[in-house]
């Protein structure tokens, strides 16, 4: 029998793990862990010990692990057809998939191209866009407008759009330009504006820009009230609404990369919801399968597809498909997610888990060292700092946050946390009492690592 010692060392000499530094495993006692078991919001690792999922298995659980309803439809749907070719083929999963979520976002939506994960998703709506104006006779709308600290992937062109130095730096000889805007943070504001009593400032940049240069610019592309990999850092909906109100004013196409926040995060089906606006397109991935499989997909209007539909020698398909497209089986449990969220009542049943979530946190204000606390829908964060009068942020290679994930690991959860700063984004069935463990862990390691 393989011991637990020799399949971490098998682990570490086979497997290169995402964004990981593998020489902090040298000698120490953190090793990865090495989990067998999903139930609900648990994870059990190899000793049988439980932990809380409390950042949902990197943002894509929503109704818990190893669903029964879900495993049912996977092994159901993988006996039927597993895969097929997406073009001149099509499958009742897809169909149903699309119908359903074409209606889910309303008006005007009324078409849903399919990929593998959220970085792809990004790849086809920058793609779309592009050539949407190219074939409506204006190539010179060629430049995207992103924000600063924005996260929308990690291939080169989703990394191309982002703002984030660590996922860039490295790259930037690779990916292409893009005209950068402030993004809203309100704990550190750029404009220096105080919390909640700002007039949502930081949009001039936006509208200055499109201004002078909105006959060059394609689109712009957001993640929606919140900048997830930048740390949870939650913004106004009246940005969102303002931004909106620019792209029909200067004719630029907004794009909403609800990656991370659909199905349910935020409280709302899409974040979008929140601002009552529609963006041109959107791209949803994580949650789409509750978190099971990958699936992705870039949703968006007539408006957009009718500049693609011609004769064949037109030369205006849009030429972009990958191997897996639409595959059954996500579609399937795709299709399962949404019956069982219509059906449980999911997002109305958040509501008061929601009001319990946004005062629970609050009293992680009381600790020393924690400056920010944000919050929106199944979301929260703290941000962690030196000196809480000044803001002064702990330095990077500390990497206090590391330290509180290690600790909670310890007390029995998972909140594998983003530089100095802690999030809970558990699974949407999370309990109430569930939840107040998981901030109490949260406390008790804050505290134990910084006072
Ligand atoms: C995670 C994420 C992506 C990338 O999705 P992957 O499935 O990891 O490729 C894109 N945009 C946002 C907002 C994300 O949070």
């Amino acid at each position: 029998m393989t011991t637990k010692q020799e399949w971490i060392e098998k682990d570490l000499k086979y497997v290169w793990h995402p964004d990981t530094q593998h020489k902090q495993y040298e000698g120490k006692d953190f090793k990865p862990t090495i989990i067998e078991k999903g139930e609900g919001i648990y994870l059990y690792d190899i000793d049988g010990n439980k932990y809380i999922d409390g950042v949902s298995s990197w943002w894509v659980n929503t109704l818990g692990h190893s669903n029964p309803k879900l495993n049912k439809v996977l092994t159901q749907q993988a006996e039927k057809i597993e895969h097929v070719l997406l073009a001149d083929f099509t499958h009742k999963p897809a169909i149903e998939l699309a119908e359903k979520l074409v209606k889910l976002a309303g008006e005007p939506f009324s078409k849903v191209f399919y990929s593998d994960d959220g970085s792809t998703a990004v790849e086809v709506a920058i793609k779309m866009a592009y050539q949407y104006w190219y074939q409506k006779g204006k190539p010179e709308k060629k430049h995207f407008v992103s924000m600063t600290d924005s996260y929308h992937g990690d291939t080169l062109g989703s990394v191309s759009v982002g703002g984030i130095d660590i996922y860039k730096e490295i790259f930037k000889p690779l990916v292409f330009e893009t005209l950068k805007v402030c993004a809203p943070y309100c704990y550190r504001c750029p404009k220096n504006c105080k919390q909640n009593e700002c007039n949502i400032d930081c949009i001039k940049d936006v509208e200055l820009l499109f201004e002078k240069r909105h006959n060059e610019i394609a689109a712009i592309i957001v993640e929606p009230l919140v900048q997830g990999a930048a740390g949870m850092r939650v913004y106004p909906k009246e940005y969102l609404t303002r931004l909106r109100a620019l792209c029909d004013k200067f004719d630029i196409l907004l794009i909403d990369d609800e990656v991370a926040m659909a199905f349910g995060r935020t409280g709302k089906y899409f974040a979008f919801e929140h601002a009552n606006i529609k963006p041109d397109i959107f791209c949803v991935a994580k949650g789409i399968t509750a978190g099971y499989i990958p699936l992705a997909a870039t949703i968006t209007t007539d408006k957009i597809y009718n500049e693609f539909y011609d004769d064949f020698s037109k030369l205006k398909t849009f030429y972009h498909g990958h191997s897996f497209t639409g595959n059954p089986v996500a579609c399937a449990i795709a299709v399962e997610n949404l019956k069982i969220m219509e059906e449980e009542n999911i997002i109305e049943n958040l509501q008061p888990k929601i009001e319990f979530f946004k005062n629970e946190i609050q009293k992680l204000k009381d600790l020393k060292h924690v400056g920010d606390v944000r919050h929106i829908g199944m979301i929260g964060a703290v941000e962690l700092v030196k000196d809480k009068l000044t803001k002064e942020p702990y330095p990077f290679e500390q990497r206090i946050g590391h330290q509180v994930f290690k600790t909670a690991m310890e007390l029995g959860a998972i909140l594998r946390p983003i530089g100095n700063v802690i999030y809970f984004m558990p699974p949407l069935i999370i309990n109430e009492i569930e939840l107040e463990k998981l901030l109490k862990i949260a406390y008790d390691s804050i505290k134990s690592v910084t006072e």
